[in-house]
């Protein structure tokens, strides 16, 4: 018998249910990757990504073949692709993770409608894609959990698996055709300081992740210029790591980083768990409705100073250089730019949200849309009113402008916090500095803000 495996966002070996399901009732297996054009239509596969996708392809081709196996890729959509290969290897069923979004749960349809008049059976299994499956722990009376902390404490009473062990052997049946694996190198327009992708650059980083930061994350994850937090996120949005096995290793760990570190994953789960309740969420506002943004033409050249890092703030502007850089931004300052665009500058969430998925490696429909409504006060924030000030946090988190001297060379030779209020320094000094003044003065954006929220 032959099974196929469908690889989504879950793209590894070890702790991998669906695959090890297939191996477990078929002697024969294929692990497919179909690259669906819908998702390059949707405009959802952004040079990063795309990029680091090819090296996680490429990494998990080389895994398998040196389990026996190889990688199958087609070009096509889901539905189409999946069905003939099934046919092409006789195979009675297809197993895959499933899927939060509206785009998944479309595909999952379509596949489920495609395989069934062929009578394949789809096998979906949950637990793949987040540690806990959305929908598995919900309150009295609703269907997932609107706020954080209750969700956080009912997620940490679930028992989680022991995580699957790659497999040793991987037999592919011959016969199916298949696409040339996708290139980093031809991938045109990626950030310079790119990661390399791939559950074996994942598991490294793991590894000395657990053995390095993981023990000091508590003190130093918002820390703009220590750069303490771990940069898993890539992997976990490729689905190169489990959640499952993030989790569970790192409890075993223990100690009060390890805490600090499983409670931020849990984030992941529970914007996951609301999205995949409210797929509506990806574009509509969570729960308040704000239309008075202000209109995108008349405030371009702030948006665009925003995109390019030239606001006159120079935490903003580090921030928004590290993302145009690296494809990745520190959480702190993702929370600080958002706040700056759609509070400061008063500009729609969806805007920065936009921008964030053309660049962000991790750059995920759930996640970005679901922080992104969190911050601009439309989405799961308790206190949707909290306006975070840009110089506040930058004298708190970047407490002597290290973070903004790496980002903004400009501001290279101005010591200490002095660079976080170049408008201060004397006449002279700023001449010396090709360096904007700010777009916006703090207290007449949030006197804005507060207006346009009073009348809400
Ligand atoms: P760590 O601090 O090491 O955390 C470990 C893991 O926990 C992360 O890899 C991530 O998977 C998860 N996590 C941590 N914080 C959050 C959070 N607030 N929400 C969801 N998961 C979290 N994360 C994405 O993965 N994709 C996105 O597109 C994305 N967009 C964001 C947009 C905005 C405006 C904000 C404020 C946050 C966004 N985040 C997003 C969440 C968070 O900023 C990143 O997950 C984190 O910075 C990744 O770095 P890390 O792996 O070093 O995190």
């Amino acid at each position: 018998t032959v099974a196929v495996v469908l690889f989504t966002s879950d793209l590894r070996l070890h702790d991998h249910p669906p695959l090890h399901a297939a191996l477990k009732a078929a002697d024969e297996v294929v692990p497919l990757f179909v690259l669906d054009p819908g998702i390059h239509a949707a405009g959802f596969d952004a040079p990063n990504r795309r990029a680091f996708l090819a090296d996680c392809l490429n990494d998990l081709d080389a895994s398998l073949r040196r389990r026996g196996g190889r990688l199958v890729i087609r070009d096509g959509p889901v539905p189409r692709e999946v069905r003939a290969v099934a046919a092409e290897c006789g195979a009675t069923e297809v197993h895959m993770a499933a899927g939060v979004t509206a785009y998944a749960h479309r595909r999952e349809e379509r596949l489920r409608e495609a395989l069934g008049g062929d009578g394949v059976a789809l096998r979906v299994h949950e637990a793949v894609i987040t540690a806990v499956a959305p929908g598995a722990v919900t309150p009295a009376g609703s269907d997932h959990f609107a706020v954080f902390s209750p969700y956080f404490r009912r997620w940490s009473q679930e028992s989680l698996r022991e995580p699957l062990a790659a497999p040793r052997t991987v037999r592919v049946p011959d016969g199916v055709r298949g696409e040339p694996l996708p290139d980093r190198a031809q991938v045109p327009g990626v950030s310079p300081g790119l990661p390399t992708g791939g559950e074996s650059a994942g598991r490294d980083l793991f590894s000395r992740w657990t053995r390095s930061g993981l023990t000091l994350y508590e003190d130093r994850h918002d820390d703009l210029a220590g750069d303490g937090t771990s940069r898993l996120s890539p992997y976990l949005h490729f689905g190169a790591l489990s959640p499952v096995e993030l989790v569970q290793r790192s409890r075993t760990h223990g100690g009060p980083g390890a805490e600090a570190f499983v409670r931020q994953v849990c984030w992941r789960d529970f914007h996951h768990q609301v999205l995949a309740a409210r797929p509506g969420a990806s574009t509509e506002d969570y729960r308040t409705r704000h239309d008075r943004w202000r209109d995108e033409e008349e405030a371009a050249e702030d948006i665009a100073a925003w995109r390019e890092g030239r606001t006159g703030y120079p935490v903003v502007d580090a921030a928004m250089r590290q993302l145009r850089h690296e494809g990745w931004m520190h959480n702190r300052a993702r929370l600080l730019v958002a706040s700056f665009l759609t509070k400061t500058l008063y500009v729609d969430w969806r805007i920065g949200a936009r921008h964030f998925l053309d660049l962000l490696v991790d750059g995920d429909v759930v996640n970005n849309q679901m922080n992104w409504q969190w911050v601009a006060g439309t989405g799961t924030d308790t206190r949707p009113h909290r306006v975070l000030n840009p110089l506040v946090q930058a004298r708190r988190f970047d407490p002597d402008g290290t973070y903004v001297r790496r980002w903004v060379p400009e501001l290279g030779d101005v010591d200490g916090r002095r660079v976080h209020e170049p408008w201060r320094l004397t006449a002279q000094e700023r001449s010396a500095l090709d360096y904007p003044e700010p777009v916006v003065d703090l207290a007449e954006g949030l006197a804005r803000f507060r207006h346009a929220r009073g009348r809400d």
